[in-house]
């Protein structure tokens, strides 16, 4: 079953204590349509300005990839500058440029209408909620934002939380949408927004889903060299919906094997800069990590 994404596509100059790149090809829909083609087709829905060429589409090409949602407008892509130093957790932004994005109305095309798995990547909540109100009959809608967007329009987001199924953020960003410290709480009082089921991603230390009764949780993968954090939040999620239209069906079982399949994507996704592992990646390798994840954290009862 396809999964249709909404997000940003962007030119991101980055900076770690491994070293910097600068305007290469990121954003959230497309650290996310990259995963989650390892799993099932994908539809994007996007804007690029005049500055996105043929060398950017090269990465979703040769993949099951439908880029017919991606509109191309005149003036420049999406920009995001930021740098990490010391927790590898966390970016400080340095410049976020919407530039294309900021005029954006997105307008599914028909042969889209019918999707099933949605995911509403970080972007302006009025664009999430634009996109969600026009897949009246999808059957699991998830999303995820930031602090960008819980500060500047705090209004449209909770509009758009109370339309979805699924929200997925980070432990910073869930205790700041909350207003409150402790994880279950946050967890709670975030429930109450919207969505039924919510998964917190706590970088380096794995991510936990809190569904009704329900609290799961899966570790990140131990890696000795974490080359560049970005994207990992969105691989994440591409992994996890990707996983789960893939199986066709958001029981619990298949979310909590989802939830490990994000963990594992973003486990390579941090290996190189940039989408550079992901772009390279085998369902052989994905398969392995998957199975030492179980291997690592099984014990009897
Ligand atoms: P992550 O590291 O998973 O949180 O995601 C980083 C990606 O999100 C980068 O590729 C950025 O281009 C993109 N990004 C950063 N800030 C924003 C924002 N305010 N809205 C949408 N996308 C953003």
């Amino acid at each position: 079953m396809p999964v249709l994404v909404v997000g940003s596509v962007a030119f991101d100059s980055i900076k770690t204590p491994d070293g910097e790149a600068q305007e290469i090809l990121g954003g959230a829909a497309t650290y996310f349509a990259i995963t989650a083609s390892y799993f099932s087709q994908v539809r994007i829905v996007a804007v690029v300005g005049d500055d996105f060429g043929p060398e950017q589409l090269k990465a979703f090409e040769g993949r099951p990839i439908d880029t017919a949602g991606l509109e191309r407008a005149s003036g420049r892509t999406f920009r995001w500058s930021g740098e990490y130093h010391g927790d590898m957790n966390e970016a400080q932004t340095l410049d976020t440029q919407l530039n294309v994005f900021a005029s954006f109305a997105p307008k599914l095309p028909k042969e889209y209408l019918d999707t099933g798995f949605v995911f509403l990547a970080n972007i302006q909540p009025a664009l999430q909620l634009q996109v969600r109100e026009q897949l009246p009959s999808a059957r699991l809608v998830g999303l995820d934002t930031m602090n960008y967007w819980i500060q500047r329009t705090p209004g449209e987001l909770s509009q758009a939380l109370a339309r979805v199924d699924l929200m997925i953020i980070n432990d910073k960003e869930a205790r700041m949408l909350a207003g409150m410290d402790n994880l279950p709480r946050a967890a709670a009082a975030i429930r109450k927004m919207g969505p039924r089921t919510l998964v917190i991603k706590r970088g380096e230390y794995g991510a936990c889903l809190f569904q009704d009764d329900c609290i799961f949780f899966a570790p990140g993968y131990p890696l000795e060299e974490i080359r560049d954090p970005t994207g990992a939040g969105d691989t994440f999620a591409g992994g996890f919906m990707g996983y789960l239209s893939r199986a066709g069906e958001a029981s619990l079982p298949n979310l909590r094997r989802a939830l490990v399949y994000g963990s594992v994507m973003a486990s390579f996704a941090v290996e190189e800069f940039g989408l550079a592992r992901l772009l390279k990646l085998t369902p052989a390798e994905i398969e392995n990590r998957f199975h030492e994840f179980r291997r690592m954290t099984h014990f009897d009862a």
